[in-house]
């Protein structure tokens, strides 16, 4: 850490606040009663700092990334054990002197909040949400109650726990360790570049037939930037060159060979972006919905229409695909309730960090548009805790549904204190 007062991480929100204090191991100290208790005050948990929520000005963050990042990989098993504080790009690039992977996100930067809060990749349609790849855990309850659970020892009283670490780990307890299998490495075909809103209608068609082992991601900032992503494994060669040829007839498109998912940087240079631009501070907000189907051009439309409101150029609106593997339940009851969910759309937006006028047009942009995407779009998928913004309570009912009194109980139970996230 460069200065006692800034926490290094990416997301510049939290590195600009003024936190109360820095620790960075999980001990009985952090569980003693009054340490939380002041009004709306709770412990920040931070592994890759990517999002607005691991530090703020007056609370404690509990900063991960110090004490709890081994990353081992059993060559036997070929099961992968890493620490809560490990980042998303340094487990991929450990995995790989193996010839191993793992489905990660789009960026390299997110750390075990990716996993935890469900996790989508590129390759989650071949081989499932990051929580599908969770073979063990280890970790403390908001109570200070130690846990260690394994997949295959799970007994009635944990079932829940187990349960509902996948995909709402954050509000009930801190997870120290985590056991994921991984996956063999493959060559990975990428087709991208700029199509305009009449050639993204009809590609979002053609990816709607994607097999599993390919996915469209597509984002619309200035101008719309298309990924689609193809694991090269034998078996679907022959019919994955099938799919991919209907993509010829975009000019713009080019076809990068890929021998790993490390090699690829998702989001180009020329777009752009306003992500890590530390002059910023930024939110964001993530969907779930089906397939479009006999939808696509009003949703065009729709999306259009979003992009001409936009208060400045940082915003924009994009998309990835699950579907196939994350619909089937065959990895066991999660909190990742929306199983049918086929796209994961998010709405970003930034304002200059002093600028509390051009904030809240930045946020009132984000919730009108939230509001026009629903129609195909309804629920949330919760990556990024908004528990400092008005959105949070809807935002949590429509991430967790009908599971949502149940993750009730287990705050109540678990973290009596709320030492942790508020519900
Ligand atoms: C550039 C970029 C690309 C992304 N791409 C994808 C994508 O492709 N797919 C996808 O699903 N998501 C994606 N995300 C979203 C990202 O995965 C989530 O926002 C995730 O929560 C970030 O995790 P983190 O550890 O980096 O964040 P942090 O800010 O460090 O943590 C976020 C919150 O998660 C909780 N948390 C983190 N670690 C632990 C822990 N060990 N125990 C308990 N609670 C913990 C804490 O409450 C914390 O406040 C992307 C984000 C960014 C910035």
């Amino acid at each position: 850490m460069k200065n006692n007062s800034l926490l290094e991480v990416p997301n510049i929100n939290s590195k600009d606040a003024k936190f109360k204090k820095l620790i960075y191991d999980v001990d009985d100290s952090l569980f003693c009663e009054n340490n939380y208790y002041e009004e709306f005050e709770h412990l920040c948990v931070c592994s890759g700092g990517t999002t607005s929520s691991c530090a703020k000005n007056g609370f404690t963050t509990l900063d991960l990334r110090k004490n709890y990042s081994k990353i081992h990989l059993d060559r036997k098993t070929n099961l992968v054990t890493i620490g809560g504080g490990v980042i998303m790009g340094d487990l991929i690039n450990h995995l790989q002197k193996h010839n191993r992977s793992f489905p990660i996100g789009l960026s390299k930067l997110p750390g075990a909040g990716y996993i935890l809060t469900g996790g989508v990749s590129p390759l989650s349609r071949a081989y499932g949400l990051a929580i599908d790849n969770i073979e063990s855990i280890k970790g403390f309850l908001g109570n200070g109650t130690f846990i260690s659970l394994n997949k295959n020892q799970i007994n009635p009283e944990e079932q829940l726990i187990w349960e509902a670490i996948k995909g709402a780990a954050p509000f009930f307890s801190i997870i120290t360790e985590i056991e994921l299998k991984t996956i063999k490495s493959n060559p990975i075909k990428v087709i991208e570049g700029f199509v305009n809103p009449n050639e993204l209608s009809e590609i979002i068609k053609l990816s709607e037939e994607f097999p599993e082992n390919i996915s469209l991601q597509w984002i619309y900032a200035q101008k719309i930037y298309i990924y689609i992503f193809a694991e090269l494994n034998n078996l679907e060669d022959k019919r994955t060159e099938e799919y991919l040829m209907l993509l010829d007839k975009f000019p713009a498109l080019e076809k990068q060979f890929h021998e790993n998912f490390n090699k690829i940087n998702f989001f180009p240079k020329e777009l752009n972006l306003y992500e890590l631009n530390a002059n910023n501070h930024s939110e964001v907000i993530s969907l779930l919905g089906e397939d479009l189907k006999n939808d696509i051009p009003i949703f065009i439309k729709c999306l259009s229409e979003i992009m001409d409101n936009k208060p400045n150029n940082s915003c924009y609106v994009a998309s990835q695909q699950l579907g196939c593997k994350t619909k089937k339940l065959n990895h066991g009851s999660s909190f990742f309730v929306h199983r049918k969910s086929t796209w994961k759309p998010w709405i970003y937006a930034s304002w200059k960090k002093n600028d509390l006028q051009e904030k809240d047009v930045a946020l009132e942009w984000i919730y009108k548009s939230w509001s026009k995407l629903k129609r195909f779009y309804p629920n949330i998928h919760l990556a990024q805790l908004h528990n400092h913004l008005n959105s949070h309570e809807e935002e949590i009912t429509l991430a967790f549904g009908n599971r949502m009194n149940e993750l009730k109980t287990l705050k109540n139970i678990f973290d009596p204190q709320g030492v942790l996230p508020p519900l």
